[in-house]
C-alpha cells in the first residue's frame, strides 16, 4: 500500500468536508473533495482513490445510488467505501451496506471515530502477506495475488468478502459465531454490529456463485465453510470440475 492513501471525500457541506479533509491530511492521508456526484465521478475517472468517504444525502444523484453504480462497475467495484449519513436507523444502515459500502458512519461522528474506521477498512483491504493458495473442493484463494476462483473460473470479491472468505477457508469445517468472525475478520473494529456479518456473508455467497452453498449458516451458531455443503454445488459446475 502507498504510504499516503488517497481518500475521495464526497460531501456537499463544505464545513464537514473541510473538517474531514483537515483531519485526514494531519493523519497521513491525501484527501480530495467532491461536492456532488458529477464531480465525484470526474475525480474517479481521473484517478482511482484508495478509499471513498461518501455522503448519503447529496444534491442530484444520492450517495446510495452512487455506491450502487460504483459497485456495479468493474473499475471501481474493489475500492473500499464508507457511507456518511445523518440517517441512523437499522433499515438505513442495512440499505447502505447492501449497496456495497464496507462500513457506515452516522452523523454526527467524532473525527477520532472516522479515522479509526478509515484505517480499519484500509487494513482489511491490505493484502495478506503470508501466503500460499488455499484450495477446498475446487474453490481456490490465493492471498499473495488476492485471486479467488472456483472450477478455474475467476471470481470478483469485495475487500471485506475476501478477508471473510480467507478466514473461513483457513478454518474450514469449523463453525464460527458472528462475534468470533467480527473479532477475527474485522479485528479491533469496535463499532460494527453483528448484523453486519450477515450482510457480508450474503454478499460473499452471491460473489461465489455456484460455490455459494459452501458457506453454510449453522442455525443458532454462526457460519462455516464446508467442502460438503448440504445444498450441493450445481451439477453443471461439478461436470466442469471433472
Ligand atoms: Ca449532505
Amino acid at each position: 500500500m502507498r504510504t499516503m492513501p488517497a481518500v475521495l471525500v464526497v460531501e456537499d457541506e463544505p464545513a464537514i468536508a473541510e473538517l474531514i479533509a483537515v483531519n485526514l491530511r494531519h493523519n497521513g492521508f491525501r484527501p480530495t473533495w467532491a461536492m456532488d456526484s458529477v464531480s465525484a465521478q470526474r475525480e474517479i475517472d481521473a484517478s482511482l482513490p484508495d478509499l471513498i468517504l461518501l455522503d448519503w444525502m447529496l444534491p442530484g444523484e444520492s450517495g446510495l445510488s452512487l455506491a450502487r453504480r460504483w459497485r456495479a462497475n468493474e473499475r471501481t467495484k474493489g475500492v473500499p467505501l464508507i457511507m456518511l449519513t445523518a440517517r441512523g436507523d437499522e433499515a438505513d444502515r442495512v440499505a447502505g451496506l447492501d449497496s456495497g459500502a464496507d462500513d457506515y458512519i452516522s452523523k454526527p461522528f467524532s473525527t477520532k471515530e472516522l479515522l479509526a474506521r478509515v484505517r480499519a477498512v484500509l487494513r482489511r483491504r491490505a493484502p495478506e502477506q503470508d501466503g500460499e493458495a488455499i484450495v477446498i473442493a475446487g474453490l481456490s484463494l490465493d492471498s499473495a495475488t488476492h485471486r479467488v476462483s472456483f472450477a478455474e473460473q475467476a471470481l470478483k470479491l469485495g475487500p471485506t468478502e475476501f478477508k471473510l472468505l480467507h478466514y473461513l477457508m483457513g478454518h474450514a469445517e469449523r463453525v464460527h459465531s458472528r462475534g468470533q468472525l467480527l473479532d477475527k475478520v474485522w479485528g479491533d473494529h469496535v463499532y460494527i454490529e453483528e448484523r453486519t456479518v450477515d450482510v457480508h456473508v450474503k454478499r460473499l455467497r452471491e460473489a461465489l456463485g455456484a460455490a455459494g452453498p459452501m458457506v453454510e449458516t449453522v442455525r443458532g451458531a454462526g457460519y462455516r465453510l464446508t467442502a460438503k455443503p448440504a445444498t450441493p454445488v450445481s451439477l453443471a459446475t461439478r461436470a466442469q470440475l471433472g
